[in-house]
């Protein structure tokens, strides 16, 4: 096994990896900017390198700082974590190229799914199910996109190869509103992701989202850990997550399941990824795939006993998976709410000290988050300062607990968004299970 690798991340997932590491007896380099030296996995960490301002685009996102990291405290692997530089394939290219090992994919797997087009056919090639729309960027000519969208049917959704964080989207009703739609789209992108490419396909109104986790080596082998349901957002942002997807049945899971896993084997794949559909009247179709481990893997890991960051760190080092698919069991039901350090209501970050933190415990409870008594939440990054998963024998007994959980859970000096999590664990709908992708934004009164 490695014996030495840097974390390239900051706060809860950064501890996790840590964690991961230590029980693996890995030595760990925790890189972090000037407004994180505070972070509970800087203070754990066996070496601890600073890489810059606050701003990530000077730290988190400094590609020659965090290689200058290993290659002073002479390591021999990177893990990207996730956002930050964990979908770069440029990152993970240099890394290569600098003689340490990227725990991911190969970049040529990272480019080829950060762009939409490209995904897509690969997916389809590997017998994935697609959303209706042949998946090619759109012309000039407004004959054949006003012919395409008729035969797609309307409504349909003009997106942006490059795009990405739920940017670079425009849903057209009417075909009198699609020729403009696919101009704007196309020069809102051009200035985005500096790639004006678009292409058009359904739009689907009330899906629900359902993702399979996948886990691939280097020696041709590849299995899935099941589905997580994500589908109470905001802004396209998860709020809540859970496995078992309610109501899906075991014949789906299988089939979908082993669908991904042999994508793995077709591309190439390596590590742990993330295949995400959009689910409505019993059909799945394919959105993206994410290459890099989720905020949301812990609801797998207590469904399945498995330890995912583990699994990455031995896929890395070349080792085979540790398990075969026919050994991958489900127990139970696992459901995580994101801590955000947020107004419940408006939304607006809420950072500062946090004066007093109680973590919740008892049977099935998680917590996974770097915060502590004194710690100060700095203004500069993504709001979510931990994660609460509960996991029980069935999804009733899993709320139960989450329930008693949250009402256990202190964390004072900052807003937090637990009472809207509160609320959610109470609503009849979602006690009810499988809402689709739009129900918390019309329980808020968003829509
Ligand atoms: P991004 O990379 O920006 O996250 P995705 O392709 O994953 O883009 O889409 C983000 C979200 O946009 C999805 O979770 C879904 O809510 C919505 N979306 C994307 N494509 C469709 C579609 N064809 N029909 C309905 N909703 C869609």
């Amino acid at each position: 096994m490695f014996e030495k690798i840097v974390i390239a991340n900051r706060g809860e997932i950064a501890l996790r990896v840590l964690r991961a590491c230590r029980e693996l007896g890995i030595k760990t380099v925790a890189v972090f900017s000037e407004a994180d030296r505070d972070l509970k996995h800087v203070r754990l960490a066996d070496e601890a390198v600073c890489i810059g301002p606050a701003a990530s685009a000077s730290s988190y996102l400094n590609i020659p700082a965090i290689i200058s990291a290993a290659e002073v405290t002479d390591a021999q692997a990177i893990h990207p974590g996730y956002g930050f530089l964990s979908e770069n394939a440029d990152f993970s290219e240099k890394v290569s190229q600098s003689g340490f090992v990227f725990i991911g994919p190969r970049p040529e797997t990272i480019r080829m799914m950060g762009d939409k087009i490209a995904a897509k056919k690969a997916m389809l090639a590997a017998g994935i199910p697609c959303v209706p729309g042949n998946g090619e960027p759109l012309g000039d000519n407004d004959e054949i996109n006003v012919a395409m969208a008729r035969e797609i049917g309307y409504p349909v959704i003009i997106k942006a190869a490059g795009g990405g964080g739920g940017r670079g989207m425009r849903v057209v009703h009417t075909e009198a509103a699609l020729v403009n739609a696919i101009e704007l789209t196309k020069g809102e992108a051009g200035t985005a992701f500096g790639n004006s490419t678009v292409y058009m396909e359904k739009y689907l109104e009330d899906p629900r989202h359902i993702e399979f986790q996948v886990l691939a080596d280097s020696h041709g082998n590849a299995i899935h850990l099941g589905e997580r349901d994500c589908s109470m957002q905001r802004r396209h942002q998860k709020v809540v997550e859970e496995a078992p997807a309610p109501g899906l049945t075991d014949e789906q899971r299988k089939t979908m399941g082993e669908r991904c896993a042999n994508a793995c084997k077709e591309i190439g794949y390596l590590g742990a990824g993330t295949f995400e559909f959009l689910y409505e009247k019993g059909q799945f179709f394919f959105i993206e795939m994410n290459t890099r481990v989720q905020v949301e893997h812990p609801v797998t890991e207590m469904i399945t006993g498995f330890d995912i960051v583990k699994e990455q760190l031995r896929i890395a080092y070349g080792l085979p998976l540790s398990i075969t698919q026919e050994q991958v069991r489900f127990t139970g039901h696992a459901i995580e709410c994101r801590l955000n350090a947020e107004d419940p209501k408006t939304f607006m970050p809420s950072p500062g000290m946090i004066d007093q933190f109680h973590m919740p415990g008892g049977p099935g409870i998680r917590c996974e988050t770097h915060i502590y008594n004194g710690y100060k939440v700095p203004p500069y990054y993504d709001s979510m300062i931990g994660k609460l998963i509960a996991h029980g024998d069935d999804r009733a007994s899993a709320i139960a607990r989450m329930k008693t959980a949250l009402s256990e859970m202190v964390i004072d000096g900052i807003k937090t968004n637990i009472p809207l999590q509160q609320s959610i664990m109470a609503d009849a709908a979602f006690e009810a299970g499988g809402q689709n992708i739009h129900y918390l934004e019309k329980k808020l009164g968003i829509h």
